[in-house]
């Protein structure tokens, strides 16, 4: 990995977004994706605390010259933190961020399963009936993909016929 170019990287952006305002998020994660090769889960996880890190910065100035109207922040937070925990919840239950799901072609819908891509799969063979399924309701635990919540009636290239 470049570190020098990281840093080039890093300075680039912090001078765009001090020039413009532009968000850095949609300027660090396309510039980690596809100049440092970096996966695109991975790459929303590093922007998203670099641009924590570089954000606070100017929060602070801000905060001091009084041009932060708190009323306006609340309110943009009564939305926004429901939304993110539920966000989170989805994807405790299998987002598709998820590398294991990302490499053995998980999906929470086998309707939806690429068949020219995963030719093993077969219409009927779903999660619920898959060996490694641990549940008994719409959504069990999957041992293989790191012990989170499938559907079941998802599908992934793992499947195996429950004995
Ligand atoms: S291993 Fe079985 S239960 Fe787990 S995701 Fe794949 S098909 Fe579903």
């Amino acid at each position: 990995m470049p570190e020098y170019a990281l840093i080039l990287a890093g300075f680039a952006v912090g001078l765009i977004v001090g020039l413009t305002g532009v968000g850095g998020g949609s300027l660090m994660t396309p510039i980690l994706i596809f100049f440092f090769g970096v996966k695109p889960y991975l790459a929303i996880g590093t922007d998203l605390l670099f641009a924590a890190f570089t954000k606070l910065g100017g929060t602070v100035s801000l905060a001091r010259q009084k041009l932060v109207p708190w009323r306006v922040v609340g309110q943009l937070c009564l939305g926004s933190i429901p939304a993110a925990l539920a966000t989170l919840y989805a994807l405790h239950r299998l987002g598709p961020a998820s590398p294991q799901a990302q490499s053995l072609g998980y999906v929470a819908d086998s309707s939806k399963v690429d068949a020219k891509k995963y030719p093993t799969y077969k219409a009927g063979n779903v999660c619920g009936n898959c060996q490694f399924y641990q549940g008994k309701d719409a959504w069990g635990v999957c041992p293989l993909l790191g012990g989170k919540q499938v559907n079941g009636k998802g599908w992934c290239s793992a499947w195996a016929k429950k004995a």
